[in-house]
């Protein structure tokens, strides 16, 4: 019976002789009879399934050659399109990709997370109608939507809960509003999550433990833990922004503690610091323009962050043993002066068995990483053994 890799039984539906078309394990009739045990009928009832809902393509030329039944097939990657949404405090961005993870189509704006749910996601419906018509894609194609948000949000009914500055978001139905516009099923989760699902999976695969921290506005970090997303039991792991610490002092947070990580290193907090020496600075933007600037005052702050996101990390070192740690995020493309600071106090306070092979780096995907890790959500979510079933019966 055909397995996923880490071993979960699929069945042998439809769906199953899909991912092993995907993964490359058989590609023709007889090696998917072999693979499979099914018998050779079976298999070509599954495949003619597939082939009608445009999952599998034939992989040989023998149908335009001359009527003879298709021997080889391949994973229809372009038969559907993927939208995502990566909603951050002040800008979002949509795109639209295939079912491979390919970027077919993105447009970015500077939108305020503050107007609320009904203007925010219509910008979403709108923009996902938009790139479907430049590329030329009908609706229907559309198979699934994934939206990543900036704030806390329960994974089982995919609703926002208490965000600290997103005013009129809690609990607000988001996948159901989306899904009666869109027609098309939506998944949603935390931001810091779906860009830390981008970067293991499209560019560092290999790690089986990795953390991925997004130093913006917010601070918080995804976990991948044994290749997976780790988002314990309501959703909210990751959520290091409000772990407090001792460089913060007494500054009051957004979330009503005083001496937050967020609080004391976030992009907000240096823009003010900067802002009361007389700079002009509105946001984390702002600051790494400065840093970038040699701005004596930006560098000494993104320093100080680096260390303050450091000592939250030398602990989560000590207590996950991560094989990665990447920093995202708009202060992360300030590139090597906060690495400095956190490599500074990771690598002396972890424990030395811990930080032997550990790597620490600015991600690789930049600001496109929650929008593939959307897409890659909702693909995986799509090509599941069980979905593909149901969609051929
Ligand atoms: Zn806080």
């Amino acid at each position: 019976m055909p397995t996923e890799p880490d071993g979960t039984m699929t069945g042998t539906g439809a769906g199953a002789l899909l991912s092993i078309l995907r993964d490359g394990r058989a590609r023709t009739r007889a090696e998917l009879t072999q693979v499979t045990g099914l018998a050779r009928s079976t298999v070509s009832q599954r495949l003619d399934a597939l082939l009608a809902q445009r999952w599998i393509v034939p992989a040989d030329d023998a149908v335009s050659s001359g009527g003879r039944p298709a021997v080889a097939f391949a994973f229809n990657h372009g038969g559907r399109v993927v939208a995502s949404a990566d909603l951050g405090v002040t800008h979002a961005r949509v795109a639209l990709t295939d079912l491979a993870g390919t970027l077919l189509a993105e447009r970015t704006a500077d939108l305020s997370i503050a107007r609320g749910p009904v203007a925010t996601l219509g910008w979403v419906v709108d923009t996902v109608g938009a790139l479907l018509a430049e590329i030329g894609t009908e609706r229907s194609r559309l198979c699934g939507v994934g939206v990543g948000l900036p704030g806390p949000v329960e994974h089982a009914t995919g609703r926002p809960v208490n965000p600290p500055i997103m005013p009129g978001w809690h609990d607000f139905p988001v996948p159901e509003w989306l899904e009666a516009r869109l027609g098309t099923p939506v998944l949603v989760d935390n931001d810091v999550n779906i860009m830390a699902l981008g970067e293991h999976r499209a560019a560092r695969p290999e790690a089986e433990h990795l953390i991925f921290v997004k130093i913006g506005t917010g601070i918080g970090c995804g976990i991948i833990s044994e290749r997976r997303l780790h988002r314990g039991a309501q959703g909210a792991a990751g959520d290091i922004g409000h772990i407090r610490v001792t460089s913060a002092g007494d500054v009051i947070c957004r979330c009503g503690n005083n001496g937050c990580l967020e609080a004391g290193a976030g992009g907000g907090t240096l823009a003010a610091r900067l802002r009361a020496a007389g700079l002009e600075a509105a946001g984390s933007r702002d600051v790494v323009r400065l840093v970038r600037g040699g701005n004596l005052l930006a560098l000494q702050l993104i320093r100080q962050a680096g260390r303050d996101v450091g000592d939250v990390l030398a602990a989560l070192v000590n207590f996950f043993n991560p094989a990665a740690i990447v920093l995202g995020g708009d202060l992360a493309e300030a590139g090597e002066h906060v690495l400095a600071g956190v490599r500074e106090v990771v690598y002396s306070r972890s424990l030395p068995l811990a930080t032997q092979h550990l790597t620490i780096s600015t991600s690789d995907l930049g600001d496109r990483a929650g929008v593939l890790g959307g897409a890659l959500m909702v693909i995986d979510h799509v090509l599941a053994p069980a979905a593909v079933d149901r969609t051929v019966t």
